[in-house]
């Protein structure tokens, strides 16, 4: 549903056995879901460590399946993991989803707010888009995927209208390529998998306390392994690869197309965790600017 439409004459309390019968949400469109605005520093490096991971692992899909790529491959690895992580969470799309989704559209925010020494800025000519474009660009991604139910995603993002009328075209485009490259390289479950990819952890030389709790918290989830198994299994890969955490000086991640190699850093995670900081007082504006959200 586009912006314009107008609300639903539905009473509420049959929205809600809708919702019920078809496992979706069940609060107002104009409203965010109760807990979706609330701060767990947690679950935000969780949901950005998995973004990231996602993000390398549409790298890695694009080099080894030898994916076209029409535009920049950063956007196009943005929008595979996005996607990727979307689709990972099947119809459980409550509160906490949502928490997590704005999780990583907030990071980018986070990012383009915070003071930053010149060698850390985006620049135009680089091989990224800027912070703020990549924050809008998850914003509408979020809203395009069910318009009808995400009213207050625009409101709490300040994602514009004029961005926001095309946004479910924008999901549609990214869930369609997906499927494509789906069809052209999935592996069929019969099929014998011929290589994985292996997950490595380095030993975290942070602050002790700090890169061990990192560690202990990355392990006991599991989400590292799910995610490679999942490549693993889901796709015709051409190579054995490997998915290492690793002390690399700098909070950042990569896919090397040479070695076969992607890597995310433990100063990542650690830099997700100082960005956490600053989740309540952005979630505590987003509050603020919804206020209004179901006022005329
Ligand atoms: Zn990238």
């Amino acid at each position: 549903m586009s912006l314009l439409r107008l609300p639903l004459a539905t009473p509420r309390f049959c929205l809600l056995c809708l919702s019920l019968v078809l496992g979706t949400a069940a609060w107002a469109s104009d409203q965010p879901p109760p807990a979706a605005l609330r701060s767990d520093s947690g679950r935000f490096v969780a949901a950005n460590a998995e973004f990231t991971l996602l993000h390398e692992m549409g790298h890695l899909l694009i080099a080894e399946l030898d994916l076209p790529v029409l535009g920049r491959e950063e956007d196009a690895a943005d929008q595979l993991g996005f996607i990727s992580l979307f689709l990972s969470y099947g119809r459980q799309r409550d509160a906490d989803f949502y928490a997590k989704l704005l999780d990583i559209a907030d990071y980018w925010r986070l990012e383009w707010q915070r003071p930053k020494p010149d060698y850390e800025e985006v620049y135009a000519w680089a091989s990224h888009g800027l912070d703020a474009q990549r924050f809008y660009n998850l914003a509408c991604l979020i809203y395009g995927s069910d318009p009808d139910q995400l009213e207050w995603v625009p409101k709490v993002t300040g994602l514009p209208v004029e961005r926001a009328l095309y946004c479910d075209q924008e999901y549609t485009q990214v869930r369609e390529a997906l499927a494509w490259v789906e069809r052209q390289h999935g592996r069929p479950p019969h099929e014998p998998l011929r290589h994985r990819i292996q997950v490595i952890y380095e030993p975290p030389s942070l602050r002790v306390e700090d890169g061990q709790r990192l560690l202990e918290q990355i392990r006991r989830s599991g989400e590292v392994e799910a995610i490679a198994a999942r490549a693993s299994q889901a796709y015709r890969l051409p190579r054995s690869l490997t998915l290492r955490l690793a002390n690399c000086g700098a909070p950042d991640a990569w896919y090397n197309r040479n070695s076969g190699e992607l890597v995310l850093c433990y100063e990542r995670l650690a830099h997700f965790q100082m960005l956490a900081e600053q989740l309540p007082r952005l979630r505590q504006a987003a509050s603020q600017s919804c206020e209004t959200c179901s006022k005329p």
